[in-house]
Order: C-alpha cells, then structure tokens, then sequence
C-alpha cells in the first residue's frame, strides 16, 4: 500500500481517508492513478479529464473511493463487485458491511497493481467476480467460495465474535482482510491454474483439486490436521484439502506482496519490491523472500516490544515457499502478459 498525500496540501493520507484532517478538503481515491483527487461540496472532480464523482456508498459503506461518472449505481468498481448487501434496516449488519467493504478496497487495489484480472459477473454472468456480504444475525452463513462468488459472514467484523473463533480454531491470525485473500484465491485457481500445464503442476505441488471436499472436511473436523503438517502447510487449515492449501498460499503470497509494498512506501524495503513492479521468475521469487524474512523478524520483535503478538505468526518451511513459488510465477506472468502484450505474446 502506498503513502498518499493531500493533492491540496500535501498531508499525509491514509487509504481510508475520505477528507483531509489537516485542510479539511474533500477528497476520493482515484483507483487508475492510485492517488487522491480533490473533489468539490457536490463530491465531483474533473481533475485529468475524466469527470468523476465520489461513489455512492461513501455514506454506507464509508467508501472514499472516485467512480466514472457513468458508472452503474454511482457505485466505483470495489462496491459493484458487490451483489449482496445486509438491509438498509440492519443496523448491526451495515456496521459490519461497513468494515467489510473497507477490507475489500484494500483487496481490489492489490489485485488491480499485481495485474491479476477482475471480471465482474455483469461481464460474464456465470463465472465472473461477485460479493455477497451477508449478515448472519439472522440466519447461517458460511464464508466460502462457488465459481467467482465470494461469500463473507459479516459477523466476523465484529471483533469478539472473531477472536473467540480464532481462539477456539487455534489459529495465530485472523482477520477480514485476511478472509477475502482466502477466498479470492480459490477464484484465482480457476482463473490462473485450473487448466493445462499449469494443472498439472499444481496437482504436484498440492494435489488432486478434485479430491472429496466432504471428506476432507469430515476427515479435518474429526482427526485434526496431520502430524508434523507444519513441515509442509502454511497453516492446519491447509493440510485439508489441494484447494484449501492452494486458497491457503495465495492468501499469504497477498500478505506478503501487500505488507513489502507498504514498507517500500515508508522506506523500509527496497522500491524493486513495489507491487507494481513485475519480479518474475524463481530469482524474483527468491528477491522477494529476502527482503521479506528480515522484515518480518524486525516487526514481529517490534510488535513484541509493545507486547502484542507477532505480526506475521507464520513459519515458511521450504515446501510451502516452493507452492508460493508457483502462485508467485503465475501471477507475475499475468502481470507481464498485461504490461506488455506484444513481448510476451
Ligand atoms: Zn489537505
Ligand atoms: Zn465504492
Ligand atoms: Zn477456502
């Protein structure tokens, strides 16, 4: 994540910042440019030719972001991937859409930086990217993913309810953010994996996609994960099926990108580490893992020192690193087949 300034005053911005606590302008966060674009007291600009207006959910959802003038609903490209929403009479479930979205904008700029496609389901109605953000106040719901639909039980924005989960599954880490890494990586299997030769090197490194899935999920629930999992998974979560560990990897490989982006912003990692900047190959991969293991050290001693628990609670053992490897080279060779389309064809 990148450090924004004011294009007023030149402040400081955070990404969720709708206004400038220094100047007091209002600002919307203008996806294409990855930067902030002043907007007036009718929540327009035409800065660079290109008017806009700030979305419609900025009320709702707290959206910051800017969308095309002509956009469906008035809504920018994060909040119309959105197809299910929690009522405008629920409360509880609009709080927690709220945060939700928040974490999702965060998802949609990393995907859009590494050059990962995001194909609506308005373009392709039977396997194209959707949201249902659904409130489970009343009714079950379970986060999951089914050809490019990506549900999320809104319930985990609520802090205790999602330590209490996290604490009861064992898990060192558990986040929304973290929830929709997971989960778009199942769609990024079908998208980037699923076929071909990259098929076949996916069930070498984490096996038959098609294997039961009610099994393994019978099998995790009653047994648990495997003995000495921590050898070859990422977490216990992994070990219970190819496409969880798959779901598992890419989301770490996002943690990964993602937190070295933003310490190159601070100047805390070298600027070749930027998501907008094609590493491609297994020396990419390697470079990337060499600013990663000392900065990750360094915050999770830090976050020690104030006595919270580490940043990054996660070991990589070499064949986890080897899984993340591959995500790493089908990602970095979508990002140059976008870059470039002549060069690589
Ligand atoms: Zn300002
Ligand atoms: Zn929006
Ligand atoms: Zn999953």
């Amino acid at each position: 994540m990148r450090d924004f300034l004011c294009p007023s005053c030149g402040n400081r911005l955070a990404f969720e910042n709708s206004v400038c606590l220094r100047c007091g302008s209002a600002i919307g966060f203008d996806l294409p440019r990855r930067a902030f674009r002043p907007v007036d007291s009718t929540g327009a600009t035409d800065d660079g030719g290109r008017p806009a207006r700030v979305c419609n959910n900025l009320s709702i959802a707290r959206c910051n972001w800017l969308a095309p003038i002509d956009a469906p609903g008035g809504l920018c490209l994060s909040c119309r991937l959105t197809r299910t929403r929690p009522n405008n009479d629920d409360l509880i479930g609009l709080r927690e859409f709220g945060k939700a979205e928040s974490a999702k904008r965060r998802l949609v700029v990393q995907l859009d930086e590494l050059g990962l496609p995001i194909v609506g389901r308005d373009e392709d109605p039977t396997g194209g990217l959707c949201f249902d953000l659904l409130s489970s106040e009343h009714h079950r719901v379970i986060t999951g993913h089914a050809n490019g639909v990506i549900t999320i039980d809104l319930a985990e924005g609520d802090d205790v309810h999602r330590e209490q989960l996290r604490v009861s599954m064992a898990e060192p880490y558990r986040t929304m953010l973290g929830h929709f890494r997971h989960e778009i990586g199942h769609y990024y299997y079908l998208v980037l994996a699923s076929r071909g030769a990259e098929r076949q090197r996916f069930e070498e490194l984490f096996g038959d996609p098609d294997t039961s899935y009610s099994d393994a999920l019978d099998r995790h629930y009653s047994g648990g994960a495997p003995e000495g999992w921590q050898d070859d998974y990422v977490s216990s979560y992994a070990t219970m099926h190819p496409a969880e560990d798959w779901a598992e990897t890419f989301a770490h490989y996002l943690h990964i990108r993602d937190t070295l982006d933003t310490a190159a912003a601070f100047g805390t990692a070298p600027a070749g580490v930027t998501l907008d900047r094609p590493i491609p190959g297994p020396a990419g991969f390697r470079y990337i893992l060499n600013q990663w293991l000392p900065l990750t050290w360094t915050l999770n001693m830090v976050n020690r020192s104030m006595g919270h628990s580490d940043l990054y609670p996660f070991v990589l053992p070499p064949p986890v690193l080897g899984k993340m490897q591959f995500v790493h080279e089908l990602v970095t060779a979508r990002q140059l087949r976008v870059r470039n389309p002549q060069a690589v064809g």
